[in-house]
């Protein structure tokens, strides 16, 4: 390459300069009419041959069809020039104007007038402009051909070639201005400058006196001077491949204009000549114009058509969602906007939002859950009339809006003819998944807002997802004075969470078999000082919205730990402590330090604690909880997968992750003196529990029944209401005094009264 030998490149520029100094020393001398000329052909010539070696050398298609198109024009150029020089030498006197040279001089313009409208090609496209616009070189060519062989005279040609430099000059540099990428960049700004160069001179040639130009040299130095420096712009200048963004196109305009107006560069030398024919031979002349113009014409009407072909596809790419097709948020704001008063209690809008819609695609990925949203979008484009509008509203919610619908029972039959559909089980990328959603309605109303509507919507909807999902809620005012509640509510929390003032109620669990106390669940509890007791049913969540829960989670460790610690001291015993941990605790970087410098301030030894956390955050946290875990058994700390059964968890985790213990919910033990089907669900948990050596806690142990079966299927703990339910600090202490006294063993034990056995 050129450009990375240095030593060939400084060979060459100092070729270059030579030349230069060789000509400006021979025009100096003056009458050396053939030399100048020579030296002319010889610059000419090594740049187009310069122009040919770099489109060998380009790996890149398109480049090299720009590198060969320039040594083409410099081609042209140049057999101008040889024939001129031969005739000089063979006859002693220039040819007369026009002559067979100035065919090639006028021509050398079209490859570089082609080359600056050249665009890179798009694959998979079909670009007519790039034949129109050969086709125009074609006329402008064939008009110059006419000129040539018709006209007389060098005043008219000299014309033409001040609208040829013109045109060059004015297409080469929008070209420039509007090409990206660097070596495309660099090659644009050469011919800029060559171009510009080549005309400067050219204009001041015909400044200089006439009695300085018969001595025919300077002239042709203005020319050498121009090809040379292009030679040294190619050669010797650093190559910008490669280099900072800074030197990217203005992006004032369009590349998609580039075509047209460069292609104006092709039309005004093909205007020029036909003008010039129009003087001496009016019907071709008018041939050549109107074929000219036609040409332009077609090509101006071919970029409209594809400009405004990509401005529909971008209007509609802007209002509708890629993946599903259906509006997207903004037009459906358009659209509501449209409604007027007819639409008052009798259209409505439907927010649909999937549940656990994050479970898929956390476990299936991103791919798997676009697939769905697609199948979901074409099953509610089946379900509604197709006047309904139906919308994606952004991630796994919907909007379907039932204009003109009629009452609420309509309605409410339509939401659930959608979630029923919606609940049938779906093949999906070789698995059968199950889909549920949550439906708010909200009624239009006279002078509500398109917003407002929204938002009652979605109020009702969240209502949906707090009553269970997988069902409809209708907004109503009462929906409102609970959100205020919950604003409330949650600054009384923080409020109690900054005192300090959440309390622990501490669970024991026992053996099943012995009934001997190991272990405490210590549970927040949270006395409002207005509403009294509120369950951690309705806190947690709202300290996991809110954030809250890291403190909280805290506070509720710290506390217990110590408790337990103190207990373990006063007693002589090492029962274990339970403690549950939310998603976004674990989520934290430096929670697990935080947790072994507690144990470390409390004294309770790492091996007693158990930290339980639920199936769900499992799912969406599996590389978190993996380091976890790790860092757990590395010190010792136990970890326990709560709510066993409840979340989506798949065998796998339970069998590649190390948990300690398995906690049954409770759910699985509602009945199960009853239920056959859920004894053998319980069974086979404690079994494979057992077989992965993992211990299993059940919970929620309310029957003497529930705990006779767990001995049968020789579950390990229990927990639950017929044990003991969570006890105040105070009350715990009291019970396990009690439990030593009573039953005067050397460890808490639990004797089940032969009343509540019967
Ligand atoms: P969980 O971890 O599943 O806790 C066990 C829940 O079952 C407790 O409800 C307990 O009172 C209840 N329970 C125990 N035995 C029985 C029984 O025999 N029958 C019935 N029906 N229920 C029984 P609680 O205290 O209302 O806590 C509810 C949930 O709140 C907990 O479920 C836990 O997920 C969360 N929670 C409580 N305290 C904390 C905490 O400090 N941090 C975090 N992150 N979550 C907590
Ligand atoms: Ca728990
Ligand atoms: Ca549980």
């Amino acid at each position: 390459m050129i450009r990375a030998n240095t030593t060939l490149r400084k060979f060459l520029l100092l070729s270059i300069a030579a030349l230069a100094v060789v000509h400006l020393a021979v025009c100096l001398a003056g009458g050396q009419v053939i030399a100048s000329n020579l030296i002319q052909f010889v610059a000419v010539l090594s740049a187009a041959l310069l122009c040919l070696r770099r489109a060998r050398e380009s790996g890149d298609l398109h480049l090299r069809r720009l590198w060969y198109g320039l040594s083409a024009a410099f081609g042209f150029w140049s057999s101008a020039q040889a024939h001129y020089t031969g005739f000089l030498v063979v006859h002693g006197v220039p040819p007369a104007h026009p002559d067979l040279a100035d065919f090639f001089w006028l021509s050398y313009s079209f490859p570089i007038l082609l080359v600056a409208s050249w665009e890179r090609p798009k694959p998979s496209e079909q670009d007519w402009t790039r034949l129109l616009d050969v086709s125009q070189t074609a006329i402008a060519a064939i008009q110059v051909c006419v000129a040539v062989l018709m006209i007389r005279g060098s005043m008219v040609i000299d014309r033409v070639y001040d609208i040829q430099g013109f045109a060059m000059l004015f297409a080469c540099a929008i070209r420039y201005s509007t090409t990206r990428g660097d070596e495309e960049r660099t090659f644009f700004r050469d011919l800029t400058i060559f171009v510009l160069c080549y005309d400067v001179f050219g204009l001041l040639t015909q400044i200089i006196p006439q009695s300085q130009l018969e001595r025919g040299s300077l002239r042709d130095l203005a020319w050498s001077l121009s090809f040379l420096t292009f030679s040294a712009l190619v050669v010797g200048l650093p190559n910008r491949e490669g280099q900072s963004a800074k030197a990217k196109a203005p992006a004032i305009f369009l590349p998609a204009h580039i075509h047209g107006v460069s292609a104006l560069g092709l039309v005004l030398t093909s205007v020029a000549s036909s003008v010039l024919l129009l003087i001496y031979h009016v019907s071709l002349g008018l041939w050549g114009l109107t074929a000219a113009c036609a040409v332009f014409a077609a090509r101006m009407a071919l970029r409209e058509s594809k400009l405004y072909r990509t401005q529909v596809e971008l209007e509609h790419d802007n209002l509708h969602d890629r993946l599903t097709g259906l509006p997207n948020r903004v037009l459906l704001e358009r659209e509501l906007e449209r409604s007027n008063a007819a639409d008052a209690g009798k259209s409505f809008l439907l927010l649909l939002d999937l549940d656990r819609f994050k479970i898929f695609t956390d476990s299936f990925g991103r791919a798997f859950g676009d697939q769905l949203l697609t199948h979901i979008a074409d099953l509610l484009r089946s379900t509604v009339r197709t006047g309904d509008v139906i919308s994606r509203f952004g991630g796994d919610e919907f909007v379907v809006v039932l204009k003109d619908c009629g009452d609420e029972l309509k309605v409410k039959e339509i939401a659930d003819r959608i979630l029923h559909r919606l609940s049938a089980p779906i093949l999906l990328d070789q698995r059968i998944v199950h889909v549920t959603g949550s439906i708010g309605i909200a009624a239009f109303e006279e002078g509500r807002s398109t917003l407002d509507l929204l938002n009652r919507a979605d109020a009702a909807m969240y209502m949906a997802k707090s009553a269970g999902k997988n069902c409809v809620h209708f907004f109503d005012r009462s929906i409102l004075d609970r959100a205020a509640e919950d604003l409330e509510m949650e600054s009384d929390l923080r409020q109690s969470v900054e005192d300090g003032s959440i309390s622990i109620a501490y669970q024991p669990i026992f053996t099943v078999d012995t009934q001997r106390l190991v272990a405490f669940e210590a549970l927040a509890r949270w006395e409002h000082p207005k509403q009294g007791s509120i369950s951690p049913e309705r806190f947690i969540p709202l300290a996991e919205e809110t954030g809250l829960i890291l403190q909280l989670g805290m506070q509720v460790l710290t506390k217990a730990c110590f408790q337990v610690a103190a207990w373990n001291r006063e007693f002589g015993k090492s029962v274990c402590l339970g403690v549950n941990v939310s998603g976004q605790q674990l989520a934290e970087k430096g929670f697990f330090a935080q947790v072994e410098q507690v144990l470390k301030d409390s004294g309770l030894d790492p091996s007693l604690l158990r930290l339980e956390i639920t199936e769900s955050v499992l799912i969406k946290n599996q590389e978190r909880v993996a380091e976890i875990l790790q860092a757990a058994c590395a010190s010792g700390i136990e970890i326990c997968l709560d709510d066993f059964g409840t979340g989506y968890s798949a065998l796998n985790y339970l069998v590649h992750l190390p948990f300690h213990t398995i906690k049954i919910d409770r759910g699985f033990l509602r009945d199960v003196e009853y239920d056959m089907t859920r004894a053998m669900l319980v069974r086979t948990i404690v079994q494979l529990a057992k077989n992965l050596s993992k211990k299993v806690v059940a919970e929620g142990v309310e029957t003497v029944a529930q705990l006779d079966f767990l001995a049968s299927v020789q579950c390990d703990l229990a927990q639950g209401y017929l044990l003991s339910k969570p006890l105040s600090a105070e009350r715990t202490r009291d019970f396990l005094k009690s439990l030593l006294v009573e039953r005067g063993t050397s460890y808490f034990q639990l004797c089940l009264e032969p009343s509540l056995k019967a």
